[in-house]
């Protein structure tokens, strides 16, 4: 049996390479709850996710990682999201029903951003690169040969039950011999054995012991993996005062109201016409008391 919902990191003893393994299955299902997304969409963000997942765990911080495609193709944007505590979420548009299935046919090109945004002091730091190659795992490859040269390999797959994902990655500043080379050589070509169905549905344990049982690795405690949106009604105030005051009115329902829906987790933010108008509040200067308004 698989692990469930789960992020395990693990090391090569011999080499300066490490390694991650994530599974999410509850908390991919609460990503899919609120939408009907046809197969070929729904791997997409099940691989991003799971991507995510491990890219974040690569770093030391405490913020929020997000791996955004904006595509020209049937896809137009796909956001996958992961905090420092292994929280997800995740949303994907797209137009059309006959959707092509690879990585190129449904982006049609585009550009895949990864933004890291700290936790505490509120730095963002964004790289860019072209939606392009055979699947999102070799998108993400070619991303960190070109932004972090930091030769790194994916290993993703999803369906409608859970999403996982398998990453080796050399340490940084940590050139590696010649000798060194071939172990890392060595190591991608056993990754590239691991079949989709293996890496949804073994466990962690055995699945390194069926690629990498010539090596001696170190396999830390799993850390558990779960959906959270981090809506709140604070969020949603601020969204709708920088659209203005004029904009909400064309917006309103006949009774004034206002109702939005968060698109991750399809909570619903009802706000009537005194909530709106507090949202202004202060925003323009207090009229005069009466007693002293001259005519
Ligand atoms: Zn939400």
């Amino acid at each position: 049996m698989a692990d469930t919902d789960s992020l395990s990191r693990f090391v090569f003893e011999k080499f300066p390479v490490r390694g991650e393994l994530v599974h999410l299955n509850a908390s991919w299902r609460a990503v899919l709850e609120c939408h009907d997304y046809p197969a070929p969409v729904r791997r997409l963000l099940g691989e991003a996710l799971a991507a995510a997942v491990l890219l974040a765990s690569t770093l030391k911080f405490d913020g929020q990682l997000t791996l955004q495609i904006h595509g020209n193709g049937p896809l137009s944007l796909l956001v996958a999201q992961c905090g420092a505590d292994l929280h997800v979420r995740g949303i994907a548009k797209w137009d059309g029903n006959d959707l092509p299935d690879d990585f190129a046919g449904i982006t049609g090109g585009g550009r895949l951003a990864i933004t890291i945004e700290t936790g505490t002091d509120g730095e963002r730091y964004q790289g860019i690169v072209p939606a392009e190659g055979q699947s999102l795992a070799a998108c993400l490859e070619g991303y960190f040969e070109n932004s972090e040269q930091l030769p790194t390999r994916l290993w993703l797959a999803a369906d409608q039950e859970g999403a996982a994902g398998m990453l080796l990655q050399q340490l940084p500043d940590r050139a590696l011999s010649e000798e060194r080379e071939d172990d890392w050589q060595r190591a991608q070509l056993l990754g590239d054995t691991l079949s989709e169905e293996e890496l949804m549905e073994l466990a962690d344990r055995e699945v390194l012991r069926r690629l990498f049982h010539e090596d001696h690795l170190r396999l830390f405690d799993p850390s558990p993996v779960a959906f959270r949106c981090s809506c709140s009604k604070e969020r949603v105030q601020s969204a709708l005062r920088l659209l203005g005051r004029d904009e909400l009115d064309s917006l309103a329902e006949a009774d004034g109201s206002i109702e939005v829906r968060c698109e991750f987790c399809g909570r619903s933010y009802p706000l009537d016409p005194v909530d709106l108008e507090q949202l202004f509040l202060g925003d323009e200067a207090p009229l005069p008391p009466a007693s002293r308004r001259v005519h």
